[in-house]
């Protein structure tokens, strides 16, 4: 009886599964997503870094220096590069400068993805540098000192409703021009005209660090940055799209190793001018030396060299890192970038009109002012050297007459300049103020003129004046 009572009285519940559920790690810091990871298009990390940073309502300066700088163990993160026992911050003084090497191959790079990865759990922030390719990349020639954009890119993010960062593409030294939009990088804040750290106390993508304006600019095709030379444009459209296909590449290869440049420069020679270093060398137009060096293993290639190699033998600079085969295409010698930045081909001279040069040096002679001779070279497109050689004494009479013309200028501005420097002394002199050099300078309209000189000589011959310093 009294089992059937309860029977009726007790509910039935499903049962529970009391085997304890696995909860995934926590990240200290939000786990956030670079932009772009996995394209040509991927952020450099000091962009990721001041963008996380912002994600916790913070500078960059302060998770630097709060949570970033005391995992990493490294003082100089923590001062700043203060002198010790002063109130240094993180990024502070002159160590903004150095943050460029955040992006790039070394041992920086390392600490910071190290304690970025840990922070946020994330294990892709080495595609966010040059890390990929510490092995075979040296640091000569290779990260941009200081911050560059491109104004359009900024724009078109901002008008669309997009996050914007910083590309790493941006960091290589080698790229001017930004492909999308065929205009040049900038490289100083158009509103106060200065120039910025990758990562400084107050680094935001897309403004400046110094006055916080926005850094973007419209598209317009009369900008002088829009004019870029079509060998030029050329040349950068393929540093830009190598670079690119390199970044992609990196998330899906393993690192080249060190010896890779020795074996892909060697197949080159031996492939684009038949195995002969002399022939392959001056193919580049560099020192045999130095091909040598390359070829084996004793020295680097800088990358603004390697690129310039990979565009004259026609191999992709992801062939060059990546591929075990590539053929090279052996090129005739015709006007193009060699790796020393110049063209190898001798110009054809221009020829010389004998009767037009005179008439235009005659000219030049009764020219009001005078103008030296540096300047009439330019101004008639021939070496100075040369005209010197044919019109020896038209030369040396526009010479002598600017001279002449600098010394009556000399003289004039001297005399000025004691005019002031008397009046000052008297005038001081009736006050009851003993005149000494600091306070005649302050009183003058040029007090640079103390120490300054014309033509290497003195502009004041403060002993003449018998002025105390
Ligand atoms: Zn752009
Ligand atoms: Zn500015």
């Amino acid at each position: 009886m009294v089992s059937s009572v309860k029977s009726k009285t007790l509910n039935t519940y499903e049962s529970w599964n009391l085997v304890s559920v696995s909860i995934p790690a926590r990240s200290r810091l939000y786990n956030l997503e670079p932009m772009g990871i996995g394209t040509g298009s991927v952020e450099c990390l000091t962009s990721y870094t001041s963008r996380l940073a912002a994600a916790h309502c913070l500078s960059p300066a302060v998770l630097l220096g709060r949570t970033l700088a005391p995992l990493m163990g490294k003082k100089y993160w923590l001062q700043g590069g203060a002198r010790p026992g002063t109130r240094g911050s993180a990024l502070g003084n002159s160590f903004g400068v150095h943050a460029k090497a955040v992006n790039g191959t070394g041992i920086i790079a390392k600490d910071w993805i190290t304690v970025l990865e840990c922070l946020t759990l994330r294990n892709d922030l080495g595609f966010l540098t040059m890390r990929p390719w510490s092995k075979v990349f040296t640091q000569r020639n290779l990260l941009r000192s200081m911050r560059a954009w491109c104004p359009s890119c900024y724009e078109e993010w901002r008008e669309n409703d997009q996050i914007i960062y910083e590309p790493l593409s941006w960091t290589f030294r080698e790229v001017e021009v930004c492909l999308h939009h065929r205009r040049r990088l900038r490289f100083q804040c158009h509103h106060c005209v200065r120039k910025l750290p990758w990562l400084a106390r107050c680094t935001r993508p897309g403004y400046c660090s110094k006055c916080s304006q926005w850094l973007g600019t419209g598209f317009s095709e009369h900008s002088p940055d829009m004019v870029i030379p079509d060998d030029e444009l050329e040349w950068q459209m393929w540093v830009g799209k190598s670079l690119e296909e390199m970044i992609v590449g990196a998330t899906h290869l393993p690192s080249p190793p060190k010896e890779r440049m020795a074996k892909a420069v060697s197949l080159c020679i031996a492939q684009a001018s038949e195995g002969i270093m002399n022939r392959f060398a001056c193919l580049i137009g560099k020192r045999k030396n130095t091909v040598w060096g390359w070829q084996h293993g004793k020295t680097q290639i800088p990358i603004n060299d390697l690129l310039r190699i990979c565009y004259r033998v026609r191999v992709s600079l992801v062939d060059f890192l990546y591929s075990e085969f590539f053929i090279p295409r052996e090129v005739e010698f015709f006007p193009i970038v060699s790796v020393s930045g110049v063209t190898t081909t001798r110009r054809t001279p221009r020829p010389f009109d004998r009767e037009t040069t005179e008439l235009a040096l005659r000219t030049m002679l009764k020219d009001q002012p005078p103008f030296p001779m540096k300047e009439v070279a330019t101004r008639l497109n021939v070496d100075k050297r040369f005209l010197y050689k044919h019109f020896p004494v038209l030369c040396k009479a526009i010479s002598a007459r600017n001279a002449k013309h600098q010394d009556v200028y000399y003289e004039k501005l001297r005399r000025q300049y004691e005019k002031d420097i008397k009046h000052a002394t008297s005038r001081l002199r009736s006050s009851g103020i003993y005149p000494s050099r600091r306070r005649v300078a302050a009183l003058i309209s040029k007090p640079e003129g103390l120490r300054g000189s014309v033509r290497g000589k003195p502009l004041l011959p403060l002993s003449d004046l018998h002025i105390a310093a």
